[in-house]
């Protein structure tokens, strides 16, 4: 990679990063929309889908604006939190535990994804891209909007639902936690 001495240059390169984020975005959240047991989390997950593809192609007209090839380079930290993300579903469950865990995986990528277009955005501002900074506002207005209704989802019910969820897996040692109690053991212990 060569070295990155300027803002445009630092701001070409969030742009590289934020693109790959998305790319493996939209490979991932199919994935977390099946996993999820819940029909609203499904939902979410599905309309974020949408909104992803769509900050795919804003990401793209910054790159035309800018006379950028849109090409993406390696967002390791997102492979990291979809990589994170998997395990927890592997290690689950189809229950609302797993929900609980997924909505926690997911609000970690809004995160990442709010954090980098944010600064991106900031930067877009000092190098006086107006239509780089509309765009980055929007998909960054998306992604906060989609953090809060993870948030909503998972204090309305589901981690209620979680809260009292019998895994499907064990049998007569299966572990029943009630208002945070637990109620009986698995002989493993976990
Ligand atoms: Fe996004
Ligand atoms: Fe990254
Ligand atoms: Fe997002």
């Amino acid at each position: 990679m060569p070295k990155i001495t300027t803002m445009e240059e630092l701001f070409i390169d969030e742009l590289r990063d934020l693109y790959d984020a998305e790319t493996q975005l939209t490979k991932a959240l199919p994935k977390m929309a099946k996993a999820a047991s819940s029909d609203e989390l499904r939902n979410a997950f599905e309309e974020h889908l949408e909104q992803t593809e769509n900050q795919v192609e804003r990401l793209k007209r910054i790159f035309e604006l800018s006379s950028e090839k849109p090409t993406g380079r390696k967002c390791a930290a997102m492979a990291g939190l979809i990589k994170e993300g998997d395990a927890m579903v592997s290690h689950s469950d189809d229950t609302p535990v797993r929900d609980a865990g997924l909505i926690a995986a997911a609000q970690k990528v809004e995160h990442y994804e709010i954090s980098g277009y944010g600064s991106a955005r900031t930067h877009a501002e000092l190098l006086g891209n107006d239509e780089a900074v509309r765009l980055l506002e929007e998909t960054l207005r998306e992604e906060k909007e989609t953090d809060e209704k993870l948030t909503e989802l998972a204090q309305s019910m589901i981690n209620e639902e979680a809260l009292t969820s019998v895994s499907s897996s064990t049998d007569g040692a299966r572990t029943a936690t009630v208002r945070g109690r637990s109620t009986s053991r698995s002989p493993h212990g976990r």
